[in-house]
């Protein structure tokens, strides 16, 4: 299926006016796909299969700055670490603590979001308040990880309002931390991710600073 380039150059226009960064997310789509919005001059994709991701971006130009989006394992770490530009599902200290072993060997720091539980579903993946602050107080140790914000997904439902809620509350613990982590880790976090297709109006509405698109861009996935 070919991008829907209105659709990408609408979304452009209108995250830009409010200065949120677009993450154009490319699970199961092709190369090729890739390419097209490549060319249109983007260089966010996200990914949340680390073997689809590893395959794609030995294919694919070396300035692409590729975010991984799904839930990781800490065993499939090191197939990303080399490159990674932003790991936005930090959702435990154990994995937290790989990331960082395996910067390490790198060479390299990697920037980290980590990833709240906001919606209903017990299905979704992340850490409560309590987890997020335990978590927070651990991290002087580690040297070649910065955890650079928060990441969120609300609750897949066509109650609005709830969703509102959801982004609204996620924005509240990120204040919250604002004042917190530069004391842990002596960096200021800035992103707030936040958003996708059927939601990211709203997430912009209640503070999103980057937002993770897919289907709109790409169209809907089989
Ligand atoms: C698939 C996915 C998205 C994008 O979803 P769309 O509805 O296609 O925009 C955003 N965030 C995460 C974590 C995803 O897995």
């Amino acid at each position: 299926m070919p991008v829907n380039k209105e659709a990408y150059q609408q979304l452009i226009a209108d995250l830009g006016s409010h200065q949120v960064e677009l993450v154009a997310v490319s699970k199961t789509k092709t190369v090729e796909e890739i390419k097209e919005l490549y060319n249109m001059g983007q260089r966010d994709f996200g990914e949340n299969y680390v073997q689809e991701l590893v395959e794609k971006q030995v294919q694919l130009p070396a300035d692409i700055r590729w975010h991984f989006i799904g839930h990781l394992q800490s065993n499939k770490v090191k197939l990303i670490a080399p490159f990674v530009y932003l790991i936005q599902t930090v959702d435990s200290l154990k994995l937290l603590k790989e990331i960082n072993k395996q910067a390490a060997k790198n060479n390299r720091v990697i920037d980290c979001l980590l990833q709240i539980h906001i919606a209903q579903e017990e299905t979704k993946f992340g850490l409560d308040e309590l987890e997020l602050h335990e978590l927070v107080n651990e991290l002087h140790e580690l040297k070649n990880v910065k955890i650079i914000g928060l990441m969120g997904m609300a609750s897949f439902t066509d109650d609005m309002e709830k969703v509102r809620d959801e982004f609204r509350y996620l924005k509240s613990i990120f204040n919250k931390l604002i004042t917190e982590i530069p004391i842990a880790i002596g960096t200021q976090p800035v992103t707030l991710s936040m958003g996708m297709s059927s939601d990211y109006t709203f997430a912009v509405e209640e503070g999103s600073t980057m937002v993770r698109i897919g289907s709109l861009i790409f169209g809907a996935r089989i």
